[in-house]
């Protein structure tokens, strides 16, 4: 410490002590130099200075006072303080309380501050430096003052402390106001660190300067990592490389591609992934330096959140595929672009044959899973750029455009598509450990975006079309065509004349033969006809499906066998003792029925038809509900009584093989979807052949139906088919004609 002496400048300096106290500038450093001086007075002119100094003292008290300052002299040595009533205050001492001890002050300083207090005491001790420090103290009351003490320390001539002469003061307000502040900005930090917002600033230099808790979870950098690195490294391609040119550009014109606006852009996070984010950059210019601070929201959760509630909207759920709201909007699209280009285009209605048998045997979980394999099938089908819907259950819609300049073009390459869709379904399904087999009914609606090509109108024709496909048969491909609308208009009213057409026997039974394969009549398939008086012959396709939805088929099924049967026992004598079989149809509404096994008895009993030359068509959808003990039973009475079974249309539904042996079954019908291309197709001749070793290893006879070549007779034969129906050996004729195909067979006139 620099000791400078003042003697001859006393008065002088107490104002400037009493004037800096006013001020509330430092006074201590005056006050040390002060008392030393005041000890180097001499005696004349310290009797006139003691005047003048108790006045200046006074005004000190005055001016230190209203500083809120108390000044304090600690003689060391002797342990004694002197201080001012003002320090007393501070101290919480009444005038006359304070024994004038350290000893006595050092219990009010608190606890724990006490060490420092004393520490740094003793450092300016040893040091030889102004003390200095802020602590706390316990008033009388429990309350805390905070007081900062300053001191000088007066050195004997030994070098030891004597006196430490100084100043406390009370900055409890101070302190207060300081832990408002801190716990403010604490609080403002928290509020920085937890807001779902990244907040990351940089300078006009893209240098990060700060970045807040969720910027470091968003981007997975610590603030260490990034701070005084470059915004570009948390940018991916191309922001990456033109970030400061966005910058520059912001600062020049003021406007910039991310800057200033509220957009979209990418993050790119420490693992080098990116994700949506959401940017709003403004500029902050403090203390003349521009900064611009980006407030960042990760909007991946938004994005999923959109995209799964788009999917939920325009997909179906099971399939992925675009649902039928969806499919109306690309149809629409389809339409009008056609229009536009003068290129047709088409729609597709593809329903799946026997699907609801699958479900309702196999169960939901089965279907399901063969609705996915075929929403597979048909996407791998189609160009990019088509769509395949979703319809519903289990209808499919493919819309097709840009298909060609002219109508006739666009519907060879819409049939072209039609068949590809086909083949691509039959192919048979693995499910589990099982093997199914499809066929879709495909309705084909061309559309050219002139005349009458509506969405609904253009989805109609292609329901329509698709229904006649149906009625065609299975795996068909049909053309909407305007008499189509015209039938099915009249289809209403269907109902009501199949009810007439019951009660007043305008219904007929047809009679198609089978042969073997030397061909030998060996029996004929009972096919029903329905001459309508107005709108001619109804095929069955048309209204047995009416039948079994109306009910109507109970009265329609014993009506089949009474007739059928009626015939049979009629033929007796004509079929002169040799093997025959007359093959009845029989729905599996009707087979299901309760009474059924004794209704087909009594009509046995009635007609006195041979039961062993009867044989029931039933259908592979019956077979799968091979857990329902009805059924077998069903099947086993009737075996007992002599009657014959033959599954029908065997290859188009779902049959697991491995029930087919335990079933007393006959003969195995393969249908003629199968055998119409059986020379040309190779899956289908792959089915053929199939179902024939089937049939031979678990001694069921195989019948092919729809034989209309001699091409596909002899590849039947070659493959070991032993039985045929079709065109090529005889139409479904009335009885009383076919009773003359039996009589010139077996040569019975
Ligand atoms: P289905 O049992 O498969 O009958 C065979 C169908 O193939 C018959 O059609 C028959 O006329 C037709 N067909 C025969 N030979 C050929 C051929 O060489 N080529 C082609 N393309 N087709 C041929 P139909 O008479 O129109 O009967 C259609 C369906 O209606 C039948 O299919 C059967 O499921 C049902 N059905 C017919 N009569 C009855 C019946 O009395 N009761 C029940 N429940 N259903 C019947
Ligand atoms: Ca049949
Ligand atoms: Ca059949």
């Amino acid at each position: 410490m620099t000791r400078r002496r003042r003697r001859n400048h006393a008065p002088a300096f107490k104002e400037k002590v009493a004037r800096a106290a006013l001020k509330g500038e430092d006074t201590l450093g005056l006050l040390g130099q002060d008392a030393e001086m005041v000890q180097a007075l001499d005696v004349t002119e310290r009797t006139r200075w003691e005047v003048a100094l108790r006045e200046g003292e006074e005004r000190l008290r005055i001016a230190l006072d209203a500083a809120g300052l108390g000044t304090f002299d600690w003689d060391m040595a002797s342990d004694r303080i002197t201080w001012s009533d003002g320090d007393a205050r501070l101290w919480g001492f009444a005038a006359d309380e304070f024994d004038g001890t350290y000893a006595t002050l050092r219990e009010r300083i608190h606890p724990d501050d006490l060490r420092d207090v004393e520490t740094k005491v003793k450092e300016s001790r040893i040091e030889q430096k102004p003390f200095a420090h802020e602590f706390r103290i316990f008033l009388p009351d429990g309350s805390v003052r905070w007081l900062t003490g300053r001191g000088e320390l007066k050195w004997n001539q030994d070098g030891h402390a004597y006196r430490m002469i100084g100043v406390v003061q009370d900055i409890t307000s101070r302190k207060e106001a300081e832990r408002e502040k801190a716990e403010h900005t604490e609080y403002l930090q928290t509020i920085l660190d937890n807001v779902v917002n990244g907040i990351v600033t940089i300078n006009t230099g893209g240098t990060i300067e700060s970045f807040n808790k969720s910027a470091n979870r968003l981007f997975g950098y610590t603030s260490e990592e990034v701070i005084g690195r470059n915004i570009a490294m948390l940018m991916p391609e191309p922001h990456r490389s033109h970030h400061q040119s966005y910058i520059e550009r912001y600062l020049t014109t003021g406007t910039a591609r991310i800057i200033g606006t509220d957009r979209e852009v990418e993050g790119r996070h420490k693992d080098g992934s990116t994700f949506p984010m959401n940017l709003a950059v403004s500029r902050i210019t403090h203390n003349g330096v521009t900064h611009f601070v980006g407030l960042i929201r990760d909007v991946t959760f938004q994005r999923q959140a959109e995209t799964e509630i788009r999917q939920l909207a325009f997909y179906d759920p099971l399939t992925q595929l675009p649902n039928r709201s969806l499919l109306k909007t690309r149809l629409q699209q389809a339409i009008k672009e056609s229009g536009r280009s003068g290129r047709p285009g088409a729609l597709l209605f593809v329903d799946l044959d026997n699907f609801k048998t699958l479900n309702d045997s196999r169960g939901h979980d089965t279907g399901d899973q063969l609705l996915q394999q075929i929403a597979r099938r048909l996407t791998h089908c189609l160009r990019e750029g088509d769509t395949v819907a979703r319809f519903g259950g289990d209808e499919f819609v493919v819309v097709v455009g840009e298909l060609g300049s002219d109508p006739g073009s666009a519907a060879e390459k819409a049939q072209a598509i039609g068949k590809k869709i086909q083949s691509a379904l039959v192919r048979p399904y693995r499910i589990g450990r099982d093997i199914f087999h499809s066929t879709p009914s495909i309705g084909i609606a061309p559309f050219d975006g002139v005349e009458n090509n509506s969405v609904d109108e253009v989805l109609k024709r292609g329901d329509l079309a698709m229904y006649e496909a149906k009625a065609r048969g299975r795996n068909c491909l049909q053309f909407f065509d305007p008499a189509m609308q015209a039938l099915v208009a009249k289809r209403a009213n269907l109902e009501a004349d199949l009810r007439q057409a019951l009660v007043n026997g305008q219904l007929e039974l047809h009679f198609q033969p089978q042969v073997d394969v030397d061909g030998r009549l060996i029996g004929a398939e009972a096919l029903i006809r329905w001459p309508h008086p107005v709108d001619g012959m109804i095929p069955p396709a048309q209204f047995i499906p009416l039948a079994e939805d109306t009910g109507l088929i109970l009265p329609l099924g014993t009506w089949v066998m009474e007739e059928a049967c009626r015939h049979l026992a009629d033929w007796e004598r004509a079929l002169d003792g040799k093997a025959f079989q007359l093959c009845v149809n029989v729905s599996t509404h009707q087979f299901h029925q309760p009474e059924f096994v004794t209704r087909v008895r009594e009509i046995l009993a009635r007609t006195g038809a041979d039961p062993n030359r009867l044989v029931l068509e039933i259908t592979e959808g019956l077979l799968l509900q091979i857990d329902a003990d009805d059924v077998v039973r069903t099947l086993q009475s009737l075996k007992a009584d002599g009657v014959g079974f033959a599954i029908d249309d065997f290859g188009t539904g779902y049959s697991s093989l491995r029930y087919l042996k335990h079933l007393p079954l006959d003969t195995l019908k393969i249908d003629h979807s199968f055998v119409r291309d059986v020379t040309s197709d190779e899956s289908d001749a792959a089915i053929v052949q199939t179902v024939i070793r089937l049939g031979e290893s678990l001694g069921f006879t195989v019948l092919a139906e729809g034989v209309e070549t001699l091409e596909q007779r002899t590849w039947l034969i070659a493959h070991g088919c032993q039985q045929f129906q079709g065109y090529l050996f005889g139409w479904p004729v009335p009885a009383t004609e076919f009773r003359k195909v039996i009589g010139t067979f077996f040569n019975t006139p």
